[in-house]
């Protein structure tokens, strides 16, 4: 039986390995994927550390990676559409009774040579878009895409605030200048990642751990507000710090999985002022295929957002520079 390497969690024993694994085959209604590139995100941080498990089988072992771009490489039966060596990128979500499955989470996925998925998943992509590109637009891109157009629904205008510009929040700044916000408010605890979001449409950027930092937010907007909120970091009170300073309608968008708790210290005003602080995971796949349009016709560059490849051998190197946010990077890219 041939075999491959694999990036393999197992959740009950805590461990995470590069192992060989058998190639596997697709199914009804599977395509396997060669995969050509797979993005490192923050929640396989947390999957590795055991700060998240997956919500049901919380023991199984799986392989991780839910940014995948690669070619077509075998059709199982009952697929139409899709012949081998066709560039793709799979959108890692898969629509269930119980919710929703996440590759790479729920099902095994691409930190391997191999991945097999249902076809509905499969995005086409245009030869003009780098396989390094295209596997974080699943996630890094996408997600903060859909906070933005599904969950807060911005519109034009509105100010807008960005907890947390790393691999996620980094794209919500130029999603945020696509959609018209204004002005666009940029947080974070490090310097470079301010810088970053700055040169990619920030208005301002503010570190957090600053005792003056919610003065210096409240004088930049004036007595405005903040009309919408998105936290893709969970650095720790953040959300405490924001919530006074929404603006009557004003809503929280927590994207950033933490898990640590946190308290809404003025409830009144959050009645009286219909505030909303709103959960948000994932995207939808048409969201992925209009991310695939707008970067090939040029309306949203993600040159900068990969900042290094590395072999898939070298995936816990790259879990350690995203950790320790070792050079500030925004995605780390594992090419099997
Ligand atoms: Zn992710």
């Amino acid at each position: 039986m041939p075999t491959m390497k694999a990036g393999r969690m197992n959740f009950g024993t805590g461990e995470f390995h590069v192992q060989d694994v058998a190639v596997p085959s697709p199914g009804h209604g599977e395509v396997r994927v060669k995969v050509n590139a797979a993005g490192v995100c923050l929640s396989d941080v947390h999957l590795i550390r055991g700060l998240v498990r997956p919500l049901r089988n919380g023991d199984a072992e799986r392989t991780l990676g839910h940014e995948v771009a690669g070619t077509v490489d075998a059709v199982g039966g009952g697929v139409e559409g899709w012949t081998e060596g066709d560039r793709v990128a799979l959108q890692a979500l898969v629509a269930k009774p119980w919710g929703v499955d996440t590759m790479g989470v729920d099902y095994d996925g691409g930190w391997a040579e191999y991945v097999v998925v249902p076809h509905g998943v499969l995005v086409a992509i245009p030869d003009s878009l780098p396989f390094e590109q295209a596997c974080i637009i699943p996630d890094a891109v996408s997600t903060p895409w859909a906070a933005i157009q599904h969950t807060a629904k911005v519109k034009p205008g509105e100010a807008a605030v960005v907890l947390g510009v790393g691999g996620l929040g980094i794209h919500a700044i130029q999603i945020l200048r696509m959609s018209g916000a204004a002005p666009i408010i940029a947080v974070d605890p490090l310097p470079g990642p301010r810088e970053n979001a700055l040169r990619r449409g920030a208005d301002a950027a503010f570190d957090p751990t600053q005792p003056t930092f919610v003065e210096e937010l409240h004088a930049f907007l004036g007595n405005r507000g903040v009309d919408t909120a998105f936290n893709f970091a969970g650095f720790p009170g953040i959300d405490e710090q924001i919530l006074p300073l929404l603006s009557p309608g004003g809503r929280l968008t927590i994207a950033g999985l933490s898990g640590n708790p946190f308290t809404v210290e003025n409830s009144v005003a959050l009645i009286v002022h219909q505030q909303r602080i709103l959960g948000h995971y994932g995207y939808l796949p048409a969201d992925v295929e209009q991310l695939v349009r707008l970067v090939h016709w040029g309306r949203l560059d993600l040159r900068d957002s990969v900042s290094a490849v590395l072999p898939l051998e070298h995936a816990h190197e790259a879990v350690r520079q995203l950790e320790t946010k070792d050079g500030d990077p925004i995605r780390l890219v594992l090419v099997p």
